[in-house]
């Protein structure tokens, strides 16, 4: 193989994968439009018209919206690599004769600052156009900004020094390299999700025990129903944000939360609170995150194997623009080019991920009533604007949830078996 095989296939791939994800929204938003004009039969009783068609908007407003973001991040791609963006950033800080340690470290948030500055104005319109004009944004300017100062230095205090630390062991040139790369990024993810909860989620928002007497003992019944023990149940105060709710369990092994949105618990009842629990409860039952982790963890070692030995074929680098081969430029040219390939295995991690969800279905229907859990989610879809008519090509490429109409008759038919 040569250089120029190598941009031929990363140029077909880059325009394969533009092509598609631009076919499958331009079907979905035509589906949703002509499902448009009436609510479907299954919940003409459950939700109204008006409801109907606010989704339908919404979902067709962020997909022509996503259209302009996926064009604007394939041309900047290009540029990047075939453009020889990354070459000309990398010739400007060599320009300082750092070490390749401190110049890959440098390289990589110049591009992640340069990458950050361009996406702002997509970001800035989807929450202070898309989400206002659709009711769902609580965010002010101000608190915008002071959101992506913290996230900036978060990242700067834990993720800087830990990508410090894997340059050094790639620079090591030990043949085990990546070897040592996996043992550590999966220590430090693992460490990452146990801190989570109680030291990097606070610096966002207030976390308060749930303190309502009758909904308390709800939940702590069905935990020791189900055999789950956790450090508490919060409420986090998610409307300051965003008017959208959710559920979820975060943390790991001893440091376990339940939380729950405000927003969540002041619309929906408490049983129906309880079933949604009990749906977030199923996935740890049913060892759903123990499979993501070990599916995380074999995915990252094939990768890093890969990895090094792209590392080594010069070739490389240079059909991708690269003319200066270095190992922080493998590391950077392989999290830019990879995506681009790995789309394409999406309707399969999607699949998976359904599969999750109806049997944290299935489990909730065992453990709680599942019409409590039928009416919490269509409450759900509606005060989220989902759409309940997605076309069923896209839903099966992106969805990591089933649509509304499918989980439901799941629910029923769990329900009566
Ligand atoms: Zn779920």
């Amino acid at each position: 193989m040569t250089a120029l095989d190598i941009q031929y296939g990363f140029i077909f791939f880059l325009i394969a994968s533009y092509i598609l994800q631009f076919w499958l929204t331009q079907r979905n938003v035509r589906h949703i439009a002509a499902h448009r004009a009436e609510v479907p039969a299954a919940f003409s009783d459950k939700i109204s018209l008006e409801a109907h068609q606010k989704a339908a908007d919404y979902t067709i407003t962020r997909n022509k919206f996503g259209v302009i973001e996926l064009s604007f991040s394939t041309i900047l791609l290009a540029i990047w690599t075939l453009g020889g963006g990354l070459q000309y950033l990398d010739d400007l800080i060599r320009a300082y004769n750092l070490s390749p340690i401190y110049t890959g470290v440098a390289v990589i948030i110049g591009l992640s600052i340069i990458s950050g500055i361009l996406d702002m104005p997509f970001s800035l319109y989807k929450t202070f156009v898309i989400e206002e004009k659709f009711g769902f944004n609580r965010l002010t300017l101000k608190m915008y900004f002071t959101d992506m100062i913290k996230q900036t230095l978060v990242m700067l205090i834990i993720g800087v020094p830990f990508l410090g630390f894997v340059l050094w062991l790639m620079d090591d040139a030990s043949p085990y390299w990546w070897l040592y790369v996996w043992g550590s990024w999966f220590g430090f993810s693992m460490l990452m999700m146990w801190l989570y909860p109680s030291f990097i989620a606070p610096i966002f928002n207030k976390f308060t025990p749930l303190e309502e007497a009758e909904l308390k003992n709800k939940i702590s019944n069905l935990l020791e129903r189900c055999g789950f023990t956790s450090n508490g149940v919060f409420i986090m105060d998610g409307s300051k944000r965003s008017s959208h709710g959710n559920a979820y369990f975060t943390g790991f092994g001893n440091n376990k939360r339940i939380v729950f949105f405000d927003t969540l618990l002041n619309s929906l009842q408490h049983d129906e609170i309880e079933a949604v629990l009990a749906h977030e409860l199923g996935h740890f039952k049913r060892n759903h995150i123990k499979k993501r982790i070990a599916s995380m963890a074999l995915m990252s070692l094939g990768g890093l194997a890969l990895l090094a030995w792209l590392i080594d074929q010069t070739f490389i680098y240079e059909g991708l623009g690269v003319t200066q081969p270095s190992f922080y430029m493998a590391l950077i040219l392989f999290m830019l080019v990879t995506p681009v390939i790995s789309i394409f295995l999406n309707p399969l991690f999607s699949l998976l991920s359904r599969k999750h969800e109806f049997e944290a279905d299935e489990f909730a229907a065992q453990n709680t009533d599942a019409n409590h859990l039928i009416t919490a989610l269509v409450k759900l879809y509606e005060e989220n604007s989902n759409t309940l008519t997605p076309d069923p090509l896209y839903s099966s490429f992106y969805d990591s949830h089933p649509p509304a109409p499918v989980r439901i008759a799941h629910l029923k038919s769990v329900n009566t078996a």
